[in-house]
């Protein structure tokens, strides 16, 4: 998708710490880390968010939560994570590339829910 972010990230046009790589997903590290792990868990395929995604775009949501506790593990995430997809303007969704985050290695705190 042309001027998305995380579509150059996947096609290499734009550099990241990358962390898990596979035929459907990339996981790289956030820029902008708002825990000291911070990753990022990206669809290869290009939709916005939860609703405009097809039934084979949900496998591959479906493929990234059988693979993060894995690579959670692989992040040393032993205690515990959280994972937030931000779904829109009043969740603060800035990439419109749908996204999971996985943040962890701290006490997060707060809890929103
Ligand atoms: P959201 O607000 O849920 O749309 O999350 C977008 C996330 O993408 C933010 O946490 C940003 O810090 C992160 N982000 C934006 N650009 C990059 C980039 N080039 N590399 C890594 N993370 C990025």
């Amino acid at each position: 998708m042309e001027n998305c972010i995380f579509c150059k990230i996947i096609a290499g046009e734009i550099p990241s710490n990358k962390v898990y790589e596979d035929e459907d997903m990339l996981v790289f590290r956030d820029i902008n880390p708002q825990a000291k792990v911070h990753c990022l868990c990206v669809p290869k395929s290009h939709f916005a968010t939860l609703s405009e995604m097809n039934e084979q775009q949900a496998e591959i949501v479906k493929k990234c939560l059988v693979k993060i506790p894995g690579i959670a593990a692989e992040l040393g995430l032993s205690d515990g994570y959280r994972l937030i997809i931000n779904q829109g303007k009043d969740a603060g969704q800035t990439v419109f590339h749908l996204h999971i985050h996985i943040l962890g290695g701290q006490d997060l705190g707060e809890k929103l829910v």
